[in-house]
């Protein structure tokens, strides 16, 4: 039942918006002006990606209202997005398409981490599934949320740029507020696509950890 679900939900979804490669959905009106500017953003981001949409449509769920939310984040309901791979769906939680802004539970998003950012990074998973499928779940954490992280984000820091920001800090909440979710994840994923070189399957095909990876970038950076 929740396979069906998850792989065909329209029928929770009365409203939806497509343009270009991505569908959005929606439990509530979604204003036009709003919709189209959040579409277009996200897939301008998208199209920054170094890795390549094989599919042509990929559709995004807002889950606005809290049983709605409840019923697709059933098992973790802490997540701002969820990518289910195999259904090729993503949900997000609530939205204002006014503000561009993320809203989860009572929270309200604030830049860099914009309603545009989470689609671009949920629907950066499912293109990761799309490239890997089942041994999407061999890729490491670090170059799965890393990668979607580096594609959702408006202003991408150079490596050095952001590599001098984090500094020592342990992925402290301040941090996060300001960079993003994954902002250690994201420094090692441009560190090796942008100082290493790496083709973006060598990324898609690494099961560096991330202790070993994050060895690499720190012992490069001495020499
Ligand atoms: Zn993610």
């Amino acid at each position: 039942m929740f396979c069906g679900l998850i792989a065909y939900p329209n029928p929770l979804f009365a409203y939806s918006l497509g343009i270009g490669k991505i569908t959005v959905y929606s439990d509530r009106p979604i204003p036009s002006a709003g919709g189209e500017r959040f579409l277009r953003d996200c897939e301008r981001l998208l199209e920054r990606s170094p890795l390549k949409a094989k599919g042509h449509r990929y559709r995004v769920y807002v889950t606005n209202e809290n049983w709605r939310q409840r019923l697709f984040f059933r098992w973790d309901p802490k997540p701002w997005g969820l990518a289910y791979g195999l259904g090729g769906t993503a949900f997000l939680s609530g939205a204002n398409f006014e503000t561009g802004r993320v809203v989860h539970l009572e929270y309200v998003g604030t830049p860099p981490r914009t309603l545009a950012w989470l689609c671009a990074h949920e629907v950066t998973h499912l293109i990761t599934f799309e490239h890997l499928g089942l041994d999407r779940f061999r890729m490491p954490q670090w170059a799965f949320e890393g990668l979607a992280d580096y594609v959702g984000i408006e202003y991408r820091e150079k490596f050095e740029q952001l590599r001098d920001a984090l500094g020592d800090r342990a992925g402290d909440i301040p941090m996060m507020m300001k960079y993003g979710s994954y902002p250690r994840y994201r420094l090692l994923v441009t560190y090796f696509l942008e100082k290493k070189g790496w083709p973006i399957e060598q990324l898609l095909q690494t099961r560096l950890t991330a202790e070993e990876a994050n060895e690499i970038m720190r012992v490069d950076a001495k020499r």
